[in-house]
C-alpha cells in the first residue's frame, strides 16, 4: 500500500462532467453522490442495474450502453470506476491517468487519484474522514462517534449563516466585531442552536437579529469598542493543566503577550491568527523597566481596540506581577478579567509526586520567592526553618547555598529532605531528592537549571514520593544523599 499521504479537498461539481463505469450498485452509489453534488453524469455500462434504469429514465444521468473505451475520459473532470471487473477498472485508471483526470477506483486504493470519505453532514456542514484507506473501519467508527456529538439543527445553523452572511457584512464594518458576532450566535451551546433544536426558527431567526443589532449599537456608540484584556495562568509546562476558560480565552485573542516560561505547545493553542508577542525578551536587565513597558504595550494594544491575552507561566497571581499590570490597566479604565492558572508548585508537586501537605508530616506550606537577596533579607527564616511545614521556593536555582544557609541558621535539621524539580510538567522534567545539608551542592553538581523549584519538608523524601510521570532515571535520590526523614503517615 501506498505511504503517500491524500490531500483532503472539496471539489465543485455543479455542471461538470463526470464519468462513471459500471452499472451495478455500486456504480449507482457513486452515482448518487455525484448527482447529490450536482454533477452531470455519464454511465457506460454495457447493461445497468435496476437503479440506474431508474434514473436514466429519470432522465438525471446520460446511459452509452458500450463496453468502456479510453477516449471515454475526454473532457471528463473526475472519473469513477465501479466495475466487478479488476482489468476493466485498471484500463479506466490508466486511461484517465494518461489524461491526467482524477479517477476513483471502487476497491483498488493503488489505482486511485481521490477517494471518497466517510462523511457526516449536517445540511452544508460536512465533516470529510479519511484514513487513507488503511483503516476503514476507523474511520467508520469515528464517523458514528461525530454523527453522536454533531446536533441535527446545525445545519439549520450554516444555512441561517449564508442567509445573513451579506447583511452582517454590510452592517459592521470591522473585521473583528464580524467575528465576534459569528462566534456569539454559531455556539454550539448558544440560544440559536436551541431555538433550531426546539423547532424555532422563527426564534433563531430573531435572535440573530437582535444580536446584530447590538454588536451595530455597540460599534458607534462606544466608538470603536474599547478592547478586552484577559490575565491568563498558563499553568506550569503541560498544555492539558491549563484551565477550559484559560483556552476560551487563547482561541478568542487578537494578540497573546507571553513569558518566556509559556511553552511553544500552549501557544499553538492560540487562535490561528492571533499575534503572539513575546514579552519576556524584555525582562532581560532592568526588570522594573521592562514591567512598565510591558504595562505600556497592554494598554496600546487594549486601546486599539484589540482582545488581549496575557499569558503567564504558572498562575498570574504568585510571583507573576500580575498585580502590576492590572493597576496600569486599571488607570487607563481597560476592562479586564483574570483567569488562574496552576502554580509551578502545585503542578510540579503532582507531577513529581511530592504532597505538599501531608497528616502529622506538614501542616503548612509557604511559597517563597527567591528571586534577589535583598527580599530574602526580609523573610522570616525561623518560621520558614520550622518542622513538619512545606517550604517551596520559587526562582530559587542562583541562591540555593543562601537558602541552604539561612534554613540551617533558622534551625531546620540539615537531614531534611528536599525535592528539586526542574522543567516540572514537561517532557524534560527532572526530580532530584536530596537533603537540607546537600542542596547547594547538588543545584551545582547536577547543574540545575531554571526553571526549577526548590521543595524543602518532610514530604519531600524521596522514599515518600508517589513518582508517577517522566523518565524513571529522571527521578532519583542524590547518590550518597537518602537521609531521609521518617515520613510514614
Ligand atoms: N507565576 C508563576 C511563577 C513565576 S516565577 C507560577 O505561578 O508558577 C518563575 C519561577 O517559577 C521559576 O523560576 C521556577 O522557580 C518556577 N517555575 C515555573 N514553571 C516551572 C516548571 N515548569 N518547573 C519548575 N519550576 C517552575
Amino acid at each position: 500500500m501506498s505511504s503517500a499521504s491524500w490531500l483532503p479537498l472539496f471539489l465543485r461539481l455543479r455542471d461538470q462532467p463526470c464519468l462513471v463505469v459500471g452499472g451495478g450498485a455500486v456504480a449507482a452509489r457513486k452515482v448518487d453522490a455525484l448527482l447529490a453534488s450536482g454533477a452531470r453524469v455519464t454511465v457506460v455500462a454495457p447493461v445497468l442495474g435496476e437503479a440506474l434504469r431508474g434514473l436514466r429514465e429519470a432522465g438525471r444521468i446520460t446511459h452509452h450502453a458500450r463496453a468502456f473505451v479510453a477516449s471515454d475520459v475526454d473532457g471528463q473532470v473526475f472519473i469513477v470506476s465501479a466495475t466487478e471487473r479488476p482489468e476493466v477498472n485498471r484500463q479506466v485508471a490508466a486511461a484517465g491517468a494518461a489524461a491526467a483526470r482524477l479517477v476513483n477506483v471502487v476497491d483498488d486504493l493503488e489505482a486511485c487519484g481521490a477517494i471518497f470519505p466517510s462523511l457526516v453532514r449536517r445540511g452544508e456542514l460536512t465533516v470529510a474522514i479519511s484514513t487513507g484507506g488503511a483503516a476503514p473501519v476507523l474511520a467508520r467508527q469515528v464517523r458514528a462517534r461525530l454523527e453522536a456529538m454533531l446536533a441535527p439543527s446545525l445545519g439549520d445553523l450554516v444555512a441561517l449563516a449564508a442567509r445573513w452572511r451579506q447583511r452582517v457584512q454590510q452592517r459592521l464594518g470591522s473585521f473583528g466585531a464580524r467575528r465576534r458576532l459569528w462566534e456569539r450566535v454559531l455556539d454550539e451551546r448558544g440560544a440559536v442552536l436551541q431555538a433550531f433544536t426546539a423547532g424555532r426558527p422563527d426564534v433563531a431567526e430573531a435572535t440573530l437579529q437582535a444580536a446584530l443589532e447590538e454588536a451595530c449599537a455597540a460599534q458607534s456608540t462606544a466608538a470603536r469598542a474599547r478592547g478586552f484584556v484577559s490575565l491568563v495562568g498558563a499553568g506550569p509546562g503541560d498544555p492539558e493543566l491549563l484551565t477550559l476558560r484559560a483556552l476560551r480565552t487563547l482561541q478568542d485573542a487578537d494578540v497573546v503577550l507571553h513569558d518566556r516560561l509559556v511553552s511553544p505547545e500552549i501557544l499553538e493553542l492560540a487562535r490561528r491568527d492571533a499575534t503572539r508577542e513575546d514579552v519576556g525578551k524584555l525582562t532581560g536587565g532592568d526588570h522594573a523597566a521592562a514591567q512598565e513597558a510591558i504595562n505600556e504595550r497592554l494598554v496600546e494594544l487594549a486601546d486599539a481596540g484589540l482582545r488581549v491575552v496575557r499569558l503567564k507561566g504558572g498562575d498570574p497571581f504568585i510571583f507573576g506581577r500580575g498585580a502590576e499590570e492590572l493597576a496600569a490597566l486599571r488607570a487607563h479604565g481597560i476592562p479586564f478579567e483574570i483567569v488562574p492558572g496552576i502554580t509551578a508548585a502545585l503542578g510540579c508537586a503532582a507531577y513529581a509526586g511530592v504532597p505538599l501537605t501531608r497528616r502529622a508530616v506538614a501542616q503548612q506550606v509557604t511559597l517563597v520567592t527567591a528571586h534577589c537577596e535583598r527580599s530574602m533579607d526580609r523573610l522570616d527564616w525561623p518560621v520558614l526553618a520550622q518542622a513538619r511545614h512545606t517550604a517551596v521556593f520559587y526562582m530559587g536555582v542562583g541562591h540555593a547555598a543562601l537558602i541552604e544557609a539561612r534554613l540551617l541558621a533558622g534551625g531546620r535539621d540539615g537531614a531534611t529532605p528536599v525535592a528539586i524539580i526542574e522543567r516540572g510538567t514537561t517532557a524534560r522534567q527532572r526530580v532530584l531528592h536530596t537533603s537540607l545539608r546537600g542542596l547547594a551542592d547538588t543545584v551545582c553538581t547536577r547543574q540545575v537549571r531554571a526553571p526549577a523549584l526548590i521543595v524543602v519538608g518532610e514530604v519531600a523524601a524521596a522514599d515518600a514520593a508517589f513518582a508517577w510521570f517522566g523518565a524513571a532515571d529522571a527521578h532519583a535520590p542524590v547518590p550518597g544523599d537518602a537521609r531521609a526523614l521518617d515520613v510514614a503517615a
